[in-house]
């Protein structure tokens, strides 16, 4: 029965991110069974998944294709290293498919087994490289406070997530600068003008740490787990504008912008701006079996394959197969299908436009932000000022929760309400998606009187 799922769960195993007892007094949902953009509990109940599971799910669930792709290379080779001068095909395909996506400038990559991990091994590649080109010193990294970057020791330290530092996640070396969200933080100042003064601060940051020991800025393209924020046109050339002249490098957190979200392969494209490096994860093989990477450009590839020498990395499950293959077949379909230029042209402007169409003028909602498949619904107490509810964590919670009784999976972060479906969203998934999200939200204006 679901309680003996539940009390089972309870007894041995600790969840992301909640307050364990919390958790088990309301009991866990048991989530059996998925197809598409639908996940069935075990009590047969069915939620419209808004969130692609965690931004990864490109394909949605229940695909053969890639069920096959994984048997296949599991029968073939299950396993092999990349440490004893030894490849396989699976990996060496996938990175040729991975680089015929990608601008020229980049050339190779690292691979992992998740985002955090991919962002560890950033940090001591960042270094690594630097040491080459003879700057030992350039050793400090530069996040943004509430950037996410990842839940292990230095991915935690990165972000700007205050809760995280607080539980010991801190390293040296590591500094902050503040987040581009207009419209909290962006007072009298037009969102243009406050791009610009939030990407001013990393000049500033680099001035006081001495550019001589900043080796790189790492962010996310736009903001996810810190609440889905979108910066203002002007933040991002400004940011590549001051990486390029404190030879800074500029790190992309890809994690969930990457493999078509916004309707570009990778989120920096849309946001036109070129970075050093990619974080890639999550959508590079839909979810299905963990796998990550991290894309280098020439410039740094060069630098560590022509004059490095030995770079003392490795990881066990580097370039797995089984999950080199799963993103072969995922990056496949997605091509097929022509999924990119879908969420770009059609379902990407589709959800924008159902979103504003339903949320422009209700009560709740301050500003509607997002592109392509991914977007947030702020909570606003007074829309002329941008006055923000001083409980908006709660509300949005509860409105998650409402969300789960409507039957939608949407995301409730600070007082946003965030939604990223999967690439495969056709316009009635859409529609449904939009129909429960305003019920959820409905409802929970109606609780607080609004
Ligand atoms: N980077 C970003 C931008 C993320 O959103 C996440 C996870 O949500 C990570 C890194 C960490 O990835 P993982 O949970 O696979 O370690």
């Amino acid at each position: 029965s679901t309680q003996d799922y539940q009390q089972a769960d309870a007894a041995h195993h600790i969840h992301a991110f909640l307050d364990q007892k919390a958790l088990n007094a309301e009991g866990a949902r048991v989530i059996v069974r998925g197809d598409r953009l639908n996940l069935w509990d075990n009590e047969g109940k069915r939620y419209l998944d808004g969130m692609s599971g965690l931004w990864c799910t490109q394909l949605g669930y229940g695909r053969a294709d890639l069920a096959q792709a994984a048997a296949a290379q599991f029968a073939k080779l299950p396993y092999y290293n990349m440490f004893f001068h030894t490849t396989h095909p699976p990996v060496i395909e996938l990175s040729e498919l991975l680089f015929s996506l990608l601008p020229a400038h980049y050339s190779h990559v690292i691979y992992t087994n998740s985002g955090s991990e991919t962002n560890e091994v950033l940090i001591r590649t960042v270094r690594k490289f630097w040491q080459v080109e003879g700057k030992p010193d350039k050793k400090i990294m530069i996040g943004r406070w509430n950037g996410y970057h990842g839940s292990t020791l230095a991915a935690s330290a990165l972000g700007g997530m205050k809760f995280m530092h607080e539980m010991g996640g801190v390293i040296p070396d590591v500094a902050h600068i503040e987040e581009p969200y207009w419209y909290a933080k962006g007072g009298d100042l037009s969102p243009a003008e406050f791009g610009l003064q939030c990407a001013r601060q990393l000049e500033d940051k680099i001035l006081e740490l001495g550019a001589d020991r900043v080796a790189g800025f790492i962010a996310e393209p736009f903001q996810g787990a810190g609440g889905m924020i979108f910066p203002p046109e002007s933040y991002w050339p400004e940011i590549q504008r001051i990486c390029r002249k404190y030879d800074v490098l500029l790190c992309a957190d890809e994690v969930i912008g990457g493999f078509g979200r916004t309707g570009e392969w990778f989120a920096h494209q849309h946001f036109g701006f070129e970075p050093d490096t990619l974080s890639l994860a999550k959508g590079l093989t839909s979810g299905y079996v963990p796998m990550g990477g991290l894309v280098l450009s020439k410039r740094i590839a060069n630098a560590l394959v022509e004059r490095g020498g030995l770079f003392a990395h490795g990881l066990t499950y580097s370039g797995h197969p089984v999950a080199a293959a799963v993103a072969i077949a995922n990056i496949q379909a997605i091509q097929n299908e022509a999924l990119v230029p879908q969420v770009k042209n059609d379902s990407g402007p589709y959800l924008q436009s159902l979103l504003r169409e339903v949320f422009s003028q209700h009560p709740l909602v301050g500003e509607i932000q997002g592109a392509g498949l991914v977007a947030a619904l702020q909570f606003t107490e007074d829309k002329t000022t941008r006055k923000r509810f001083a409980n908006e964590n709660e509300l949005a919670w509860r409105c998650r929760t409402l969300g789960f009784e409507e039957g939608v999976i949407i995301r409730s972060t600070l007082g946003r309400m965030i939604m990223a479906p999967a690439l495969i969203a056709n316009r009635s998934e859409l529609e449904e998606l939009v129909e429960k999200t305003q019920k959820a939200v409905d409802r929970t204006a109606r609780e607080i009187g609004v």
